[in-house]
């Protein structure tokens, strides 16, 4: 049973096919046997986990459980978790253990969900590999030499490996999508502001929203049902109201207005990943969309963009660690300097503080205009792209990444070959768009993603443009056991 994807769970519960407890111990066994090669999680959460199943088979006895009741499924470790550790993959946080817990935790829990535990990730989520992790790289369950990319690779890995029935992740400049991408997952990140990020430790707050890592979009839009709509705790957090994400999955396309982007089918996308593209393309048009070529003229800039904004803001945010009230404190300070600095300097690994040092580098009073400023402005252009390319389609696809995972190891000389790898994602975030990546074929037997991009708050038509295609095609059910 925990094969199967989250809806399919859900509709075993209701059927009392499984209890909760069942499906819990059956994924703590398996996690128990595979997650000391896989490193996906970073916490197990054993006792609290079948606690919450039993509570949820009660609820469920008594003829009052909802979709959720039951299910269980796993955070990305930056949703903090009253009473348990809250690590963000960082060494400053390794002692963290929250005193509430994070919106998008509070709904899954309200709604019945069970927590299995919290998954690896890059450090406070810089990265694309998971390799910056305090906790160790995690492995790609298609091939334990490759990355499953980053920075929400625990969570990526643990749903491709069914360790999991979904997993929820954050995205602040591609670390849903491409991961989802490298280990054959549909990944969404829904608007800014669709999802509360209140209790998400915070990276680049003006970029981060939290998300899923599923098996499909019909699982994707269910997690999306007890996550979406407003939180009074978290100010940017949207009034705009709430679709029923599962409602509308099966709406069929015709009429459909597609765009591809001629800037995300250039030189540096490896020709067999454009191959799968172009052919789910194709899908499409059977399906009865129409295509059409659109430009995104300034998206060649969103990564520079993109590496003044988040680290600056980055820069603020971690100002917060300072190692008076919590998280890691060096030993034996002689004074309150030293211990600033020995806490900052030992607590964090060489991406955050390299992040650090641009960011406080890009606000500084001499040169503030010239890289913050000026970033913010072609921030601007990157949403006008946008804007103008929606006047003429529904919808944006494409490549997610411009190839399949990469051997653990292999990027990790150059940051800037690194910071590349989000070249397709990392616009749609800087305009705060919804974004997906979907399964869509397979190169040398790993996982290809196609990204869908979508107007503010339209998760709904994007969910169903996923649906649809996992509906007439069957990569979304390749596993790495399982390629025929
Ligand atoms: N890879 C990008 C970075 O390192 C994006 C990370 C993310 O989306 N959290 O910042």
């Amino acid at each position: 049973m925990i094969d199967s994807g989250l809806a399919q769970i859900s509709r075993a519960l209701a059927a009392r096919e499984v209890s909760s407890v069942e499906l819990t111990q059956e994924y703590l066994a398996r996690i128990e046997k595979e997650n000391s090669n896989l490193n996906a999680y970073i916490t197990v959460c054993n006792e609290l986990a079948l606690e919450q199943a039993n509570a949820a088979d009660a609820v469920r006895s008594k003829g009052e459980a909802g979709a959720f009741t039951g299910i269980p499924i796993a955070h990305k470790d930056l949703f903090c978790t009253a009473g348990i550790r809250t690590s963000c993959g960082s060494r400053m946080l390794d002692n963290f253990i929250s005193p509430y817990d994070a919106t998008v935790v509070e709904r899954f829990k309200q709604a019945g969900a069970v927590t299995l535990g919290k998954t690896n990730m890059d450090e406070f989520a810089m990265g694309s590999s998971n390799e910056t992790s305090f906790y160790g790289p995690v492995k790609n369950p298609w091939d334990h030499s490759l990355v499953p990319g980053g920075s929400s690779g625990g969570s990526a890995a643990a749903v491709a490996a069914r360790l999991c029935a979904g997993a929820t992740a954050t995205d602040t400049g591609g670390s849903i999508r491409q991961p989802a991408s490298f280990t054959g997952l549909t990944g969404l990140k829904p608007t800014y502001g669709r999802v509360s990020r209140w209790g998400m430790v915070a990276f680049a707050s003006s970029l981060d929203q939290a998300g899923t890592l599923t098996q499909s979009a019909e699982d994707a839009a269910m997690m999306l049902n007890v996550m979406a709509g407003l939180d009074q705790k978290d100010s940017t957090c949207s009034d705009v109201s709430v679709d029923d994400y599962t409602a509308g999955l099966d709406k069929p396309l015709k009429g459909l207005k597609i765009g591809l982007p001629k800037e995300h089918f250039s030189e540096g996308l490896n020709a067999e990943v454009e191959q799968c593209i172009r052919d789910a393309i194709s899908e499409y048009e059977k399906l009865g969309a129409s295509i059409q070529e659109i430009s995104l003229p300034n998206s060649h800039l969103s990564v520079s963009a993109y590496y003044v904004i988040a680290p600056a803001e980055a820069s603020a945010n971690l100002s917060r660690y300072d190692a008076v009230r919590y998280g890691y404190r060096c030993e034996n300070p002689v004074d309150l300097e030293d211990m600033y600095k020995r806490s900052r300097s030992e607590g964090f690994g060489a991406e955050v503080k390299r992040r650090i040092m641009v960011g406080t580098y890009a606000l500084s009073a001499g040169y503030y205009d010239a890289y913050y400023r000026k970033a913010q402005k072609i921030r601007r252009l990157i949403k006008d792209d946008f804007q103008q390319a929606f006047e003429e389609v529904d919808v944006i696809i494409g490549p997610t990444s411009p190839h399949t995972a990469f051997p653990i190891g292999a990027q990790n000389d150059d940051p800037v070959t690194m910071y590349l790898e989000d070249i397709y994602t990392i616009a749609v975030n800087l305009a705060g768009l919804p974004g997906m990546s979907i399964p869509s074929g397979l190169v040398n037997g790993l996982p290809v993603g196609l990204q869908i991009v979508g107007r503010d708050f339209s998760e709904a038509q994007l969910l169903n443009v996923a649906h649809q295609f996992q509906l007439a095609t069957d990569w979304h059910t390749k596993t790495p056991d399982n390629q025929a």
